[in-house]
């Protein structure tokens, strides 16, 4: 039976932790910060992260800004055998650091399940995931274990198709979102649709962590140019309206 460590227990892996318990017996996790209480309430062990590195599968799941610092600081105590998961919302860069660091005998999977504690609050069935199947021999049992076990929907890609679309779906969505919850919108019973749906986006994301924001936008290199090209957009809207009422 393969032993499975989480590295890291923040919001996302406390959310996706019972679908792992579901179907997996020896599940341990590890995380900076003491959450230890976390982890019993969600039935698994909590570990150092010597012993979660030692596992047959290992699920990195810690701020993206933390990857490299850990896997160059603890390349030589990860299994080598081990089957190395990720699932960093950006995938480019994880993965070029989990080919750089981990040792050429561990199989690798970069993953980005597109949904998180609050998208999936009522469930996971038929959401997307994508999964970079970078080196590995057992894609189609993973793939068989998320399709048919969690009925999710998988979309595999490689690293930089992944980050391309989500330069899109996700750091201009975040970005937007951001910028919602950053201007105080006064209450009102006035509502259109198109008003509940911008209040919506705005509170879907307000859980996500600043490093998750961060690396959204900061490690995906297309995010950028997405961004400045709505905000050149938004200029001259501005800039037309201004003329016109003149
Ligand atoms: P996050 O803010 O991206 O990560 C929080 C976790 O990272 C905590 O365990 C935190 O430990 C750890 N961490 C941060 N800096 C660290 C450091 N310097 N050293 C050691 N640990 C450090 O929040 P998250 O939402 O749980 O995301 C975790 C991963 O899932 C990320 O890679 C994210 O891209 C991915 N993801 C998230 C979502 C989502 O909707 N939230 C969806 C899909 C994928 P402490 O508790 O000690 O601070």
């Amino acid at each position: 039976m393969n032993s499975i460590a989480i590295i890291g227990f923040g919001p996302f892996s406390q959310f996706f932790t019972p679908y792992i318990t579901q179907n997996f017996s020896d599940v341990s996790v590890w995380n900076r910060s003491d959450k230890s209480a976390e982890a019993a309430k969600l039935g698994v062990k909590y570990v150092s992260l010597d012993e979660a590195l030692s596992k047959d599968v290992i699920i990195l799941s810690t701020s993206i800004s933390f990857f490299e610092e850990l896997l160059k600081n603890n390349a030589k105590k990860i299994n080598p055998k081990a089957i190395v998961f990720d699932v960093a919302s950006v995938k480019m860069k994880p993965v070029e650091l989990m080919l750089k660091y981990l040792p050429q005998t561990c199989e690798i999977v970069a993953t980005h399940p597109l949904f998180g504690p609050q998208s999936g609050k009522d469930g996971i069935e038929g959401k997307n995931m994508v999964i970079c199947p970078i080196r590995t021999s057992k894609q189609i049992c993973i793939i068989d274990f998320l399709a048919n076990k969690l009925k999710l929907n998988v979309m595999v890609r490689t690293p930089e198709e992944h980050d391309k679309q989500m330069a899109y779906v996700q750091a201009l969505t975040h970005f937007v979102a951001r910028g919602i919850a950053g201007i105080k919108i006064p209450y009102t019973d006035q509502k259109t649709i198109a008003f509940e749906k911008l209040i919506d986006v705005r509170n879907l994301l307000a859980g996500d962590s600043d490093d998750l924001f961060l690396a959204i936008q900061n490690d995906n290199p297309f995010a950028k140019s997405v961004r400045l090209e709505f905000l050149n957009k938004l200029n001259d809207l501005n800039h037309d309206l201004n003329l016109e009422n003149n």
